[in-house]
């Protein structure tokens, strides 16, 4: 017998597998469906009718079903909020790399215990929303002791840890950009890799330029970590070419693009991550997702959760945001947050439902997932399993 009990779940309205062998089109939907999961596992998925006996059952009265979602860009170890620069900007004053610094100022003086904390309190807002998989990064530490004990933190909630090294110089840095990449190339990246699994860094006019992240990220990957970069946020550069040449699992933001930046992605393996919440909340202009899904590029969502520039959690928020202003379908926008963000994540084993994978899916208070996106700020999550365990009801029976 399996620890945990298996579990069927019938009566969903419209099932999203995002394994097309299994339904209707890329998200591979199927109605009036069943699925069990096992051990932790996805057992089986098909018609309700069908199901097979299992050891307890959830009769979801005519919800739809997804995967989880990928959150796979998210910022969650931090000390304070700028919820004042925020009202700043909204008031008219732009935004530049220079307000991370309060955060790293804030992050440095909180406790161990205090950055714990608020990372945990995240992660569940994160969950509420629907995320079962998150990945955080480092990045407001940018020393060595700081940045290693945001590994630490982020380690003890996710497997899924970035050590973003080079987010932007610091005060006691700022005049010697250099020497501040060679202590990450030398001290930081030896000394936090071991509790990463990615190498980040802000490839960006004001934050690090293309031989600096070019530096950090060879670095990190001589040390067995993947790179990932954040790139072309605030105008074109050389982040998203930067990240296709190194074979990088993802770029993200791609807010300021050309066409060569395009032709790069649609010939790579580099997944395009897009976080309008950076966007809204910046009043930035979107990335043009449209063109980078017409030319073929893979396409993710991420939420982006920061204190200064993103301060949602919410996938189903971005899921909103791409639909009514990126001009994604509804569809994309869903397989964007799900499948998308493993595939940003390089995992075959989440972001689908299919016999073999992770049994992490939700469930909506609607019949299909298309209610994401139009029934925009309304809590539709009812129920998140994770392993095949309830871990959310939405305050439902
Ligand atoms: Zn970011």
């Amino acid at each position: 017998m399996s620890a945990t009990p298996s579990l069927a779940l019938t009566g969903i309205g419209t099932l999203i597998t995002n394994d097309p062998t299994a339904g209707e089109g890329p998200l591979g939907l199927v109605h009036d469906a069943a699925v069990v999961f096992d051990g932790g596992r996805v057992a089986w998925v098909g018609p309700t009718g069908s199901a097979p006996a299992a050891d307890a059952g959830c009769d979801l009265d005519g919800r739809a079903v997804l995967p989880g979602f990928v959150e796979s860009h998210s910022h969650l170890v931090f000390g304070g909020d700028r919820a004042e620069e925020f009202a700043a900007r909204m008031a008219g004053r732009p935004y530049g790399a220079g307000g991370i610094r309060n955060t790293i100022a804030a992050t440095r003086n909180a406790s161990d215990s205090e950055l714990q904390a608020n990372t945990r309190r995240l992660l569940d807002e994160s969950l509420r929303s629907g995320s079962t998989t998150v990945e955080i990064k480092t990045g407001y530490g940018q020393s060595v002791k700081d940045e290693l004990r945001s590994t630490q933190v982020a380690a003890s909630c996710t497997d899924e840890v970035t050590l973003l090294a080079a987010h932007v110089p610091p005060p006691e840095y700022a005049a010697r950009v250099d020497d501040y990449v060679t202590m990450v190339c030398d001290e930081m990246i030896d000394a936090c890799a071991p509790n990463a699994k990615w190498i980040d860094v802000f490839c960006e006019t004001g934050a690090f330029d293309r031989d600096q992240a070019h530096a950090v990220l060879t670095a990190g990957m001589a040390r067995g970590l993947i790179p990932r970069v954040h790139g072309n946020q605030l105008r074109e550069g050389p982040g998203v070419q930067l990240a296709v040449e190194l074979g990088a699992a993802s770029v993200d933001h791609v807010t300021y693009t050309s066409k060569a930046d395009i032709d790069a992605l649609a010939q790579g393996s580099t997944v395009a991550t897009l976080l309008p919440g950076a966007d809204f909340s910046t009043r930035n202009k979107y990335p043009d997702a449209r063109a980078l899904i017409d030319a073929g590029v893979t396409v993710a969502l991420g939420a982006d959760c920061n204190p200064g520039t993103s301060y949602t959690t919410s996938l189903p928020f971005c899921i909103a945001i791409a639909v009514r202003d990126m001009h994604m379908t509804p569809d994309e926008a869903v397989w964007a947050a799900t499948a998308g963000g493993a595939r940003a994540l390089q995992r075959n084993d989440i972001g689908v439902l299919r016999p073999g994978s992770r049994a992490d899916a939700i469930a909506l208070d609607a019949p299909s997932h298309l209610h994401l996106s139009y029934r925009p700020g309304v809590p539709l999550i009812s129920h998140v399993w994770r392993g095949g365990a309830l871990e959310y009801t939405g305050g439902h029976r």
